[in-house]
């Protein structure tokens, strides 16, 4: 089969979706080729959250705090629940040494307009009335938010669709060939899409699609591990991260000694509960390759960590484990913007754990592009070509 398109978005994940659909919007013609199903990749794997505490003051933390004042409008725009609440978050600190750095990172967010406070013992026991009772302090911020991936994955498909997108399921990409003026897509033998532009949100997979055009999108899988509880009443007031990963970023030395598999696995934490009651509790992030099985170790050490700071855990029984790929680039930041050397190839991957919060600013910003609009200068520190 042979179709005649403006757009060719490779990957039905969470930004060829929001790509895609802000395209339909601006009248373009578009069409998804998805290698698996729609949601297959990490999108389909992961949390929930529209996380802004965690994002280093920078262009990170700008463009989180734009992508969740999008949020409500497009809820709205889509229609129906797509779990979007804020409910607000919280970093738990163990110690005086996560507590100094956690006190400037919270003073550098705020200078970016964050509204994030440090919470002393009480205040924070008030908040979370479980946490162990070692527990020192901890951050809050009443703006983090979340939204359930799957949900607004198929509600961006069934407005899209409305709009005259279509999609090809176990459909991968496998040539892309320039034509003249335009691009050729071919997906297995029978599928081609001849179009003006094409844009690579393909996941952990866009490297192989890098390949196909030989450009060098550096991105690689970083697996992360969950435990999903059975559905329970909410044991605090928001979700809940620990400083020890995120502080240890900024000072490698405060980080305590380590096995050497919670070493190799990354383990992390991150503690959440969906608007149906189940808890996501994570994580790891582990050079892994292609590998999606769970380790029944891995999630014992995530449930260790968990009933260790909130010993009430202990008796909330784990329902299912899954794993999916963050697309990590290699300086950890998304790509996103135009090819260089590839005219009307665009990219719109590696965002690594934030790819849920960041999906409606990348894919308006993207679509933007794509029809000559936005302010594409804005978007050049996340270009491709900073690997150069
Ligand atoms: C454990 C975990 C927890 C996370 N928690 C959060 C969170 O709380 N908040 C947040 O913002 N982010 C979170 N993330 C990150 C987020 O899930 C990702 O950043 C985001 O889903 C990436 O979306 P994507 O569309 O770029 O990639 P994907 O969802 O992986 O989609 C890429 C798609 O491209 C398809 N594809 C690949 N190659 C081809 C080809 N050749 N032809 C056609 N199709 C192809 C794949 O099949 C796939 O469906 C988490 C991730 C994990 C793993």
């Amino acid at each position: 089969m042979k179709l005649n398109k403006d757009v060719c978005v490779i990957g039905g994940g969470i930004m060829g979706l929001m790509t895609a659909y802000y395209l339909c919007k601006r009248g373009r013609s578009v069409v998804i080729l998805e290698k698996s199903e729609i949601g297959s990749g990490a999108s389909g794997a992961c949390d929930d959250m529209i996380l802004l505490q965690s994002k280093k003051p920078g262009i990170a933390l700008t463009l989180a705090m734009e992508s969740l004042e999008m949020f409500p409008g497009l809820c709205d725009e889509l229609g129906g629940d797509l779990g979007f609440e804020t409910r607000g978050g919280m970093i738990l600190i163990e110690d005086e040494k996560q507590l100094r750095v956690m006190e400037s990172f919270v003073g550098e967010q705020r200078k970016y307009g964050l509204k994030v406070d440090i919470l002393d013992r009480a205040a924070m026991r008030k908040k979370q009335p479980h946490v162990a009772d070692y527990m020192l302090a901890s951050t809050y911020s009443a703006t983090d938010s979340q939204v359930d991936p799957l949900r607004l994955m198929r509600a961006l498909l069934r407005s899209a669709t409305k709009k005259g997108m279509e999609i090809f399921r176990g459909a991968p990409v496998v040539s892309i060939e320039r034509l003249g003026d335009h691009w050729a897509v071919a997906a297995r033998d029978d599928l081609m899409v001849e179009c003006d532009f094409v844009v690579v949100a393909a996941g952990a997979w866009s490297r192989q699609v890098g390949e196909l055009i030989g450009v060098n999108i550096p991105i690689i899988p970083l697996k992360g591990q969950l435990a999903i509880t059975e559905q329970i009443a909410p044991i605090g007031e928001t979700n809940v991260w620990s400083a020890m990963y995120i502080a240890a970023k900024l000072d490698p030395t405060i980080m305590p000694e380590r096995s050497e598999y919670d070493k190799k696995i990354g383990l992390s934490f991150s503690f959440t509960q969906t608007s149906t009651g189940n808890y996501l509790i994570g994580s790891t992030r582990e050079h892994a390759g292609y590998d999606k099985s769970t380790a029944f170790e891995a999630i014992q050490k995530i449930m260790n960590q968990v009933r260790g700071f909130f010993p009430v855990m202990d008796s909330v029984n784990v329902i299912r484990t899954i794993a999916g790929f963050r697309p990590a680039s290699e300086d950890g930041s998304p790509i996103v913007g135009p090819i260089d050397q590839r005219p009307g190839i665009f990219v719109a991957a590696g965002h690594e754990g934030d790819g849920v919060a960041l999906a409606p600013v990348t894919g308006k910003a993207v679509a933007d592009m794509v029809c000559g609009k936005g302010d594409r200068l804005r978007f050049d520190p996340l270009n491709l070509r900073r690997f150069a």
